[in-house]
């Protein structure tokens, strides 16, 4: 703000410039009045002449968006010559409001944010306060951005204060909290309205599902929600084979003016693996939660996950091997996942947590217990998440810790076992039992959802322009 008025006054002074010099070419006289009213000026001590040059060859180095922005902004234009004589005074002319938009720092504070942004203490915390209705301040992410309004305070117009706080705490979702006459802060939340575009891709496997499908431009978050939905039935690292298909239907997120916002839900996928076709749709339940389900109704989601690491690498299988440790023949009684340190590890089912703590070899230790017959255990993490300890119950999909390389280990791995009526079995073979099953009309109005969705494909697919060709 104290820069483009500073320019603005360079360049009014600028053009007052030129127009004395024409009016010296045009008539004589004229420079004569200005003789004198110079030699006034000096005589009432100002620098009249000497900040006018000064002033003049400043301005040549504006930019034409600052003068352009000075010119249009009517406060400044208003401005009269005389205010020009005296700096302080200019100062008290009104402030142009600023509108900024910051973020928090890794690990920073939304009150460090906004006092970085410009807002006073006592502003910041009563912001906060008042968006605290809304939001939990402490679990903001640096990426999501934080708008400040700063306009002319009601005692000085030419100080600024914090006028409003916009939290875009979600594509669709602004909370936003505003001062009011009184000074305090008001918070309410503005929904922005989204567009879905529906997109189709399909592709053939050469090498990866991965290579395969970015190179058909599958957003890389719609590949890994892929890859995630066919977990529970496809192992990526042996099944997979070149030739084999892959097809998306999914959602695109739209601004209202026209901006990728982000990616919608996968409404229907298919993977044709060595010949077999396992098609999936997403499918709204009467009880409003959603799954997905093959074209038999029967849920994707098994029992217990095959992978409770996301992006991991298999390293290790279930069986005889020489220790990586110990250095001789041992019975390896699960599998292992490589992935980096601090990778968060999943439950692979629903359940209550049977042991959280060190245990020997295993160095630092968690196993649940599933049901009757089935527990999973995990090894070598890191650290346990915060509130995980014997006795809690957790879901399938939820972070239980983090993989690390505590006890007997050689790097950051995850050990992953599954015990079946008290023995370990190995998760690659071991038939696992499946999830809900669709019956009766839920059934019936599952197949012609599903049928319905079919048709929506087949139509989009004969049209060229929405296609993504193979
Ligand atoms: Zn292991």
């Amino acid at each position: 703000m104290a820069v483009l008025l500073t320019n603005s006054i360079l360049y009014y002074n600028s053009r007052r410039t030129r127009s004395i010099f024409s009016a010296l070419t045009a008539k004589p006289f004229v420079l004569a009045l200005l003789i004198l009213a110079l030699a006034g000026a000096i005589a009432t001590g100002l620098t009249f002449t000497t900040a006018y040059t000064a002033l003049d060859s400043k301005t040549q180095n504006m930019t034409e968006e600052v003068r352009v922005a000075i010119w249009s902004n009517p406060e400044i234009a208003l401005l009269k010559k005389p205010e020009f004589r005296n700096h302080t005074k200019l100062n008290e002319k009104p402030a142009p409001p600023i509108i900024k938009t910051i973020g928090i720092r890794p690990g920073g504070t939304l009150m460090g944010a906004l006092v970085r942004g410009g807002a006073t203490r006592m502003d910041a915390h009563q912001a906060i306060a008042s968006l605290k209705t809304f939001l939990d301040p402490k679990r903001l992410r640096p990426e999501q951005k934080i708008t400040l309004n700063f306009q002319p305070t009601s005692e000085s117009e030419s100080s600024l204060q914090l006028s409003s706080v916009t939290v875009h705490t979600s594509v669709d979702l602004n909370l936003i909290t505003e001062r009011k006459s009184d000074g305090t802060f008001v918070s309410r939340k503005t929904e922005r309205q989204l567009i879905r575009k529906n997109m189709h891709v399909h592709g053939s496997i050469k090498t990866s599902l991965y290579e395969a499908a970015t190179k058909q431009n599958t957003p890389v978050e719609i590949i890994m929600r892929l890859i995630r939905l066919y977990s529970w039935d496809v192992d990526f690292q042996r099944d997979i084979q070149a030739g084999d298909d892959f097809e998306i239907f999914f959602e695109r997120l739209y601004n209202d003016d026209g901006t990728l916002v982000g990616e919608g839900e996968i409404i229907c996928a298919s993977m044709t693996l060595s010949g077999t076709q396992l098609r999936l749709y997403r499918y709204e339940l009467g009880d409003g939660t959603t799954d997905y389900f093959d074209a038999h109704g029967a849920s994707v989601r098994k029992a217990l996950l095959k992978t409770p690491v996301d992006g991991a690498r298999l390293s290790s299988r279930y069986g005889k091997r020489k220790h990586p440790v110990l250095g001789y023949n041992k019975m390896h009684r699960g599998i292992d996942f490589a992935a980096p340190r601090g990778t968060p590890i999943m439950a692979a089912g629903d359940g209550v947590i049977d042991v959280a703590a060190r245990n020997g070899a295993y160095g630092k230790y968690i196993r649940i217990r599933h049901n009757q017959e089935y527990k999973t255990a995990y090894g070598h993490l890191k650290s346990f998440k915060k509130g995980i300890r014997k006795g809690v119950r957790v879901r399938q999909g939820d972070t239980i810790g983090y993989v690390g390389s505590t006890g007997r280990s050689t790097g950051p791995h995850l050990h992953y076992e599954i015990h079946r009526n008290g023995r370990q079995v190995d998760p690659m073979s071991v038939k696992l039992p499946s999830g809900r099953k669709l019956s009766g009309e839920e059934l019936a109005v599952y197949h012609s959802y599903r049928m319905g969705i079919d048709t929506a494909i087949a139509q989009l697919t004969s049209s060229p322009l929405t296609t993504a060709q193979n």
